[in-house]
């Protein structure tokens, strides 16, 4: 048995980033850009009013002074002229500042009588004008590699990048495997469930950026995987869910070895998810998940989803890890590393009674993967421990 670590290590051998495409902005939202990209004009273009008021030429500005008021400035339509002393345009949020002016008077300041403004207060000694070019440059850069974010494609919109360079979407196979299992909708037989693991992990990493095909049940003969396997061609990652343990119907190592499988290991020091393989067979990296429930989501947050990273190159890292406060006392652990289901909140965490790797139930209600490293002493309330965040 290897451990977690060593078991990323092999993983991040059997994949690498996926060739970059083209798609336009619109389409841009969650995926990874592969090649930086560069603003193509400045934001704001020109001096810009932040405020409804009137544009003046005058920093010092006492109550009192007046103005002429010669002209209009709106979005989109700038005023032409030349603002001089003792003159006023009448100026709209987002207009560009006329030539000769040096601050907006809030239009909540100035009394009007026909074309003559009075001022009346001054709320702040802002000058409301944003400097040309004070939100970006021409040239100024979004780098890669970057998972694009709603509030960047809002940035590259601004930059008039119309069109961006990322990461394909990973394709994955989903296998189910067993002969006890039907897709949801199905009417089960009297020994049978239904499928929730293909389901579970194709949410995971359809929202991790990849696409994931659930293909049909694999029954548990040779001749049936083997047809899934045929099914899965195309894809950059084979995942099989079950039939990889040790008992009398578990083919899917036999199968995959027979189709050419190079295996990088089976077995992994963790808790749930000990019977894990993994390997290449032809074009695709091929992973072998164990089929109860909870063991194929954990395996999914602890292995493929730093597998579906580095295909989008967003590098080779292990689960991001936190910290919180343990609520309880526990005592001394395994000689496995335990993921456990718990509940973190505030600073503290908190494991499920319940740990068996069967219970979907736990598994959705909880919000953290607690980590206890292999043969964990005992623990106190208090103490500090790692989880992963669901
Ligand atoms: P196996 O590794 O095939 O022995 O499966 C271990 C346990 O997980 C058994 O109780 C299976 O019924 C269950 N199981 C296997 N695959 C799935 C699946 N896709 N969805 C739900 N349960 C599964
Ligand atoms: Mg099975």
């Amino acid at each position: 048995m290897i451990t977690v670590e060593e078991a990323l290590r092999h993983l991040f051998t059997l994949v690498s980033p996926l060739e970059p495409e083209t798609v336009a902005l619109a389409e841009a939202g969650g995926r990874v850009l592969a090649e930086g990209a560069q603003a193509r004009r400045d934001q704001p273009p020109f001096a810009a009013s932040s405020m409804d008021g009137y544009a003046i030429n005058g920093t010092r500005l006492c109550i009192g002074d007046s103005f002429d008021v010669i002209g209009e400035a709106a979005a989109g339509h700038g005023f032409a002229g030349e603002v001089g002393i003792g003159q006023a345009v009448r100026i709209f949020t987002g207009a560009p500042v006329p030539k000769g002016a040096d601050r907006i008077v809030m239009q909540e300041d100035i009394t009007r009588e026909a074309d003559r403004i009075t001022v009346t207060g001054a709320s702040s000694d802002n000058t409301h004008i944003r400097p040309e070019g004070s939100d970006f440059r021409v040239g100024d850069r979004i780098d890669a590699p970057r998972r694009l974010s709603p509030p960047d494609i809002a940035l590259l919109a601004a930059m008039n990048v119309a069109e961006v360079t990322v990461r394909r979407h990973p394709r994955v196979a989903l296998i189910s495997t067993g002969d006890e299992l039907v897709m949801p909708g199905d009417d089960p037989g009297p020994d049978q469930i239904i499928a929730s693991n293909t389901y579970g992990l194709k949410a995971m990493l359809d929202a991790a950026g990849a696409k994931a095909r659930i293909l049909p049940i694999a029954r548990d003969t040779k001749r049936s995987l083997e047809t899934a396997f045929e099914l899965a061609q195309g894809a950059d990652l084979v995942v099989t869910i079950g039939g990889a343990s040790v008992g009398d119907h578990d083919l899917v190592g036999a199968v995959a070895a027979d189709l050419g499988m190079e295996r990088a290991f089976y077995k992994v020091a963790m808790r749930p998810g000990k019977p894990l393989m993994a390997g290449r067979m032809g074009q695709a990296a091929m992973l072998g998940l164990p089929g109860n429930p909870v063991s194929a989501m954990v395996c999914g947050h602890v292995f493929l989803l730093p597998m579906i990273r580095v295909m989008l190159g967003l590098g080779a890292r292990p689960a991001p890890r936190l910290r919180a406060r343990l609520t309880c006392d526990m005592e001394t652990g395994g000689p496995r590393e335990h993921y456990m289901r718990a509940e973190a909140a505030d600073g503290r965490i908190t494991p499920e009674p319940r740990q068996d790797s069967a219970l979907l139930s736990v598994l959705a209600r909880a919000n953290a993967l607690m980590i206890r490293p292999a043969g964990d002493g005992p623990r106190r309330a208090g103490d500090e421990m790692d989880y992963i965040a669901l």
